[in-house]
């Protein structure tokens, strides 16, 4: 198996906008983008991005998943970074003519085709640390992927707590933005060589935020906790999905704060589980919290019932064997 995103279909759908308007959209060959060395992206990150996915039904129909919910995020981080404003209907027609094209390449469940929107300032001016790119790029990108773990949900990741550090600045984290990762990579890195942690989960002032990709959500019986939508994290649509899914079992499911110390306590009950969400990752278990030195286990340390239940119930929709009550799916 190659590794996730590493494969792309033989062309994607691209438009320029050159100061005025966007040109009519035309497929090009994904292997290569020309753009000048001095373009504004290169050098100040004007540059956002989204991930969906497209997936293959038992019928052999083609269904996207939310997609209306990732461009108008990929709406607001353009508008957020001051990129030239995306038209709506018009990225919405180039993802649509794009994954028609390539139907025949979205792989069967657990696989799926992973769909890539991505937009960047391309003004050739270095003198423009400090004002925006008048002119863009959008182009899709589509990469047929398999499951982003072997093995589907049987891990339980080991997640680093960090008190003190933040993902990025806190007014760029609703922002699916590349400067964020490369923000967050350092961190990462240390926590991976160090304590052979999957992921570090942000938590600045003891704030229990997201990971470096993915969203937190906590489950304690029949409780659901998670951070309550604020400007300073990702607005996940897994998050939000998971959320839905679990008010329809009729959890209690609490958007608020939570704290470092709270979570320790309620990690170290036999029954509570803790989980990552986001589009590539799907749900996936927390096992261990490192905090301060100490290994803390979460509930058994294994995955979670409740966790592994909810990922079905979210894969069953996707993957066309439970009914799309809430709308989800669009057809191409
Ligand atoms: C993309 C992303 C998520 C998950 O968002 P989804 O819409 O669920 O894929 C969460 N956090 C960060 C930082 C992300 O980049």
């Amino acid at each position: 198996m190659t590794a996730f995103g590493t494969v792309f279909t033989d062309e994607m759908t691209i438009s320029w906008y050159d100061g005025t308007a966007w040109d009519a959209h035309k497929f090009v060959p994904s292997h290569s983008l020309n753009i000048h060395p001095a373009a504004h992206v290169l050098h100040y990150s004007s540059t956002c991005f989204e991930g969906l996915k497209a997936f293959r039904h038992p019928d052999g129909s083609i269904k996207l998943f939310r997609m209306d919910q990732n461009i108008e995020r990929f709406a607001q981080s353009s508008s957020i970074l001051h990129l030239p404003a995306i038209d709506i209907t018009h990225t919405r027609q180039m993802i649509i003519d794009a994954v028609t094209k390539y139907a025949d390449q979205v792989p069967e469940p657990p696989g799926s085709l992973y769909v890539r929107p991505t937009h960047m300032g391309t003004e050739p001016a270095v003198g423009k640390a400090a004002a925006p790119s008048n002119t863009s790029v959008q182009y899709i990108l589509l990469s047929p992927v398999g499951d982003y773990f072997s093995g589907g949900g049987e891990v339980a990741l080991r997640v680093l707590l960090d008190a003190e550090g933040m993902r990025c600045a806190p007014h760029m984290g609703m922002v699916k933005s590349g400067g964020n990762y490369a923000s967050a990579l350092d961190p990462i890195m240390r926590a991976k060589a160090e304590l052979n942690a999957a992921q570090v989960l942000f938590c600045p002032d003891g704030d229990v935020q997201e990971t470096g990709a993915a969203n937190f959500i906590l489950i304690d019986g029949n409780e659901v906790i998670t951070k309550a939508l604020d400007e300073t994290f990702l607005h996940g649509v897994t998050r939000d999905s998971i959320l839905t899914l679990a008010k329809d079992r009729g959890m209690n499911v609490q958007e608020r704060n939570l704290s470092v110390d709270e979570l320790l306590e309620r990690a170290a009950k036999p029954g509570c589980e803790a989980a990552l969400s986001g589009t590539a990752a799907v749900l996936t278990s927390v096992g261990t919290l490192i905090y301060k030195g100490q290994e803390y286990q979460v509930g058994s340390g294994r995955p979670g019932q409740v966790t592994q239940a909810l990922r079905k119930a979210l894969n069953d929709i996707q993957w066309g064997l439970a009914d799309d009550k809430h709308n989800w799916l669009t057809n191409i």
